[in-house]
């Protein structure tokens, strides 16, 4: 029999998770909120450019999201930024990165020292790499944060200067909060070596292939290409279909990718265990503002693909992208757009502000930095909250316990999404394909269970407790819609009326 499975959250996890169970010839039922498919995804018409408003790039050093283009056949559509070099705003001027670091941290003293990101005393600082005893940390040891990994080795400059910049700029959160393990395990295995210069060294991979691909039409492409083949395979989308608990009715396993501060009100009641590890999950919120500066406004063309900003300087702006730089294809040529960050984990000032103020905020900021001397002709702000799950030390453990306690009071129920193995698109697509996986091998483990009869040796196989009949998606949604049109609800999973049975079935949709 074709296995049912419901996803739950459309956001790229969701879909990647549907399109693997597609074609692996499932039955799949998508079950989305809002009435946008992507999650965090968008792209839209800005002066008449395609514009990415959330991410607008995915990694291209690990397959995954590269093979799902080709897959969808955008293989032709696929482009790399035209420039990769950033820079740090310090000392009142852009100052750009050092050649070889890894996500912050330096892989040669002479770079770094060449590039005047840190004061000479810092540099002597990193020079005591190579000198200081091999570090004790070894493979199986804990956890720690990644501000405090470096700052033993390579001193707090490195951190305030590169490192938090960068990790800031990828999960809006400082970095000597952040889990090792969950965000860099590259630099844990750098941490092993003599020098951690020498270990980064080790561990940067081919520098000489592009690190970011992204698509002709922006990222809503590859949404947009994934859904017309889901529903084309066969795939029911609902949009506008909010779900409040889980396991979906009628479904035999059910992908939960929403959120987990939503993911934890789902599992409330089926598994309040996995709901509390979930619910400790911090949340950062940014603001993405796209401007678009006429070319004559800058003294010198921007060079290279932006600037990060380090917390120590006060500044509103985290991370300035020179998009069109990076992307030509987002302006005119006489055109220059910038995509301007702000905010981070414990800096809401960005977010206190009304839109006006805040892009007069930050073209105050980018007229001390990049001199320039006209308005913006065009800006548009996006608040993203709650946006940033923070991967806190001991993250993969409060995962691991999330997912256990997920295995025992809910087997065929599969959590994944952004805030628990990697927030990158190619890690999302990765986690949700693999949930797929699981879950059908769940489907076919607990299917012959029940054929077998022999349910002793799993506890895997806990009995479910049946969804209460009406609960979940009878009840979403409700407050918002009672004052317009009628609810349209998505009770259980469709069933075809048996033979002679022409009762009218409520149990759909659209
Ligand atoms: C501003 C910004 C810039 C970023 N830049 C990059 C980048 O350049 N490169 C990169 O690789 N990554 C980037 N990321 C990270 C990446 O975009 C996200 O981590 C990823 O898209 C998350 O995908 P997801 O499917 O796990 O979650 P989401 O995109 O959050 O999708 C979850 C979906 O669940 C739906 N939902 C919520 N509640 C319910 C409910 N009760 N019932 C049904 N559905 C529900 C939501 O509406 C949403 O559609 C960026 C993120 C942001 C915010």
């Amino acid at each position: 029999m074709t296995p049912r499975v419901a996803v739950v959250g459309g956001g790229i996890t969701g879909l990647a998770a549907a399109w693997e169970l597609l074609r692996a010839g499932a039955e799949v039922m998508v079950l989305e909120s809002s009435e946008h498919l992507g999650g965090k995804i968008v792209t839209d018409d800005i002066g008449g450019h395609r514009v990415d408003l959330g991410p607008d790039a995915f990694v291209a050093r690990t397959p995954e999201a590269t093979e799902l283009c080709r897959e969808l056949g955008l293989e032709d559509e696929l482009v790399t930024a035209a420039t990769e070099h950033a820079a740090v705003w310090v000392g009142g001027r852009l100052r750009p990165l050092p050649r070889g670091i890894l996500l912050g941290v330096p892989s040669r003293l002479v770079s770094v020292a060449r590039s005047r990101i840190l004061s000479p005393g810092a540099v002597a600082r990193v020079a005591l790499d190579g000198l200081l005893p091999r570090g004790r940390r070894k493979d199986g040891d804990g956890d720690l944060s990644v501000g405090d990994l470096v700052t033993a080795r390579l001193g707090h400059q490195v951190v305030d200067r590169l490192v938090d910049p960068l990790f800031g700029g990828i999960h809006a959160g400082p970095s000597k909060d952040l889990s090792v393990q969950a965000t860099a395990p590259q630099l844990a295995a750098a941490a092993s070596a003599r020098s951690r210069m020498r270990g980064v060294r080790a561990q940067r991979g081919d520098q000489a292939k592009p690190a970011f691909h992204s698509l002709r039409g922006g990222l809503g492409q590859l949404v947009d290409r994934l859904v017309e083949e889901l529903r084309a395979g066969g795939a029911t989308i609902h949009l506008g279909s909010p779900v409040d608990s889980v396991p979906v009715e009628g479904a035999e396993a059910t992908i939960v990718a929403t959120p987990a501060h939503v993911t934890a009100g789902l599992l409330a009641t089926a598994s309040p265990d996995a709901a509390a590890q979930l619910r400790s999950i911090d949340h950062a919120s940014v603001t993405v503002t796209v401007l678009a500066y006429p070319a004559s406004a800058f003294p010198e063309p921007p060079d290279g693909s932006g600037f990060l900003v380090p917390q120590s300087g006060g500044h509103l702006i985290t991370a300035c992208s020179f998009a069109s730089s990076k992307w030509p294809h987002w302006a005119e040529p006489d055109e220059v757009v910038l995509r301007v960050s702000a905010g981070r984990f414990g800096d809401e000032r960005a977010l206190d502000m009304k839109d006006i103020e805040l892009v007069q905020h930050l073209h105050n900021e980018l007229v001390e930095v990049l001199h320039l001397t006209q308005a913006p002709v065009r800006a548009r702000v996006t608040r993203w909250i709650d946006a940033f799950p923070q991967y806190r030390v001991g993250h993969l453990e409060r995962v691991a316990s999330m997912e256990a306690a997920l295995r025992r009071d809910l087997p065929g129920v599969e959590v994944v999404g952004a805030a628990y193995r990697g927030l990158g698109i190619t890690t999302c697509i990765a986690q949700g394909r693999t949930a797929a996986r699981r879950a059908l091998a769940s489907i076919v483990a607990r299917s012959t269970l029940e054929e077998d009869g022999d349910f002793e040796d799993f506890d895997y196989v806990d009995v479910v407790e049946p969804a209460s009949p009406g609960s979940a998606w009878a009840a979403v949604g409700r407050e918002e819609r009672e004052a317009s049109e009628p609810i349209q609800m998505v009770t259980s999973w469709p069933t075809p009326p048996a033979p002679g049975d022409d009762q009218e079935h409520d149990s759909h949709v659209d």
